[in-house]
């Protein structure tokens, strides 16, 4: 554990695992869809999920992914001129597509020589054996780590909010993907509708069961344009949203019973404040993690 975080693993251990000094995530916008929104699996989407922000491929960064990995470089070496990168493919569904054009973009993204690895963001539908063998192909020459949105272990959760796949497709996903050598990690929202406490740590216990590198929560936040917002705003589905020290005795308790070796990448994620409508806890991430590890340091 770093001096920084005496508490739990986290993604600073567990980049310093995999990489030499300093790494910095840029931000790929490759213009991928999601087959849960072009009618392949649904059309409605996630409903947490931003609508009003989704327009496939018109919503694509104009920018080539070098000049995106450009652009990213040139925002951080300024500063820090020693600086490595992992190439983030993170909107939406990115291995949603054709196998040869995808792996062309991640190609393009690892042949800049300060791009020390990628990090994939995917359905845990989205990832056939073929793709998984290539990506382990490439991580013989650059780390390539994958991120599933699993969002719940309970399927009649997952059914609610319309994910469009189930349980077990995450846990064959991750099997599949630790056995190809790569680097796994999950996603999970805390507090989406009729989960109770005993559910989110019945998903923490399931997911601690599996082959996973590092984790990722975030706090369920109602979002515009959502079908949730629609559901909150007309009172048609009551949710029950945490306050900060509700949700700080759940991440406390998360970290007392998560897999140790298991590195927690983050607990929450703010939504533009433009979109949110709540809930609205007006703390910088900082000021989060503050309160969490004080939280930690007086259990
Ligand atoms: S949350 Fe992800 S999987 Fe769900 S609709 Fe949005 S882009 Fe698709």
């Amino acid at each position: 554990m770093s001096k920084n975080n005496p508490y739990f693993k986290d993604y600073a251990d567990f980049l310093s695992e995999r990489f030499d000094g300093k790494v910095q995530k840029i931000t790929i916008n490759a213009g991928f869809t999601c087959p849960n929104r072009d009618g392949t699996l649904g059309r409605g989407g996630c409903a947490y999920c931003n609508n009003s922000s989704f327009s496939p491929m018109t919503g694509a960064d104009v920018r080539s992914v070098s000049r995106q990995i450009e652009d990213g470089k040139r925002f951080f070496a300024k500063k820090y001129p020693e600086m490595r990168y992992l190439a983030y493919f993170q909107s939406y569904t990115n291995t949603y597509g054709e196998t040869e054009r995808l792996m062309s973009l991640y190609s393009e993204a690892i042949s800049d020589s300060d791009v020390v690895g990628l990090i994939i963001g995917t359905r845990p539908d989205c990832m056939p054996d073929s793709l998984l063998s290539r990506l382990a192909g490439l991580n013989k020459s650059k780390t390539v780590i994958i991120e599933y949105g699993a969002e719940s272990s309970h399927d009649s959760t997952l059914a609610a909010v319309n994910r469009c796949h189930d349980w077990a497709t995450t846990v064959d996903a991750v099997m599949r993907t630790h056995q190809a050598g790569l680097a796994v990690g999950l996603h999970f929202i805390l507090g989406l509708p009729g989960e109770t406490h005993d559910m989110m740590m019945t998903t923490v216990d399931r997911a601690s069961r599996l082959p996973i590198d590092c984790i990722k929560f975030h706090q369920l936040q109602i979002v515009r344009g959502t079908r949730l917002a629609s559901d909150y705003l007309s009172g048609r589905q009551p949710l029950t949203l945490f306050d900060v020290d509700e949700y700080i005795d759940l991440c406390v308790e998360i970290v007392s019973r998560i897999r140790k070796d298991i590195a927690i990448e983050r607990f929450v994620s703010q939504s533009p404040d433009n979109l949110l409508i709540a809930p609205r806890w007006g703390l910088k991430n900082y000021e989060f993690t503050h309160k969490l590890f004080n939280a930690l340091a007086h259990k």
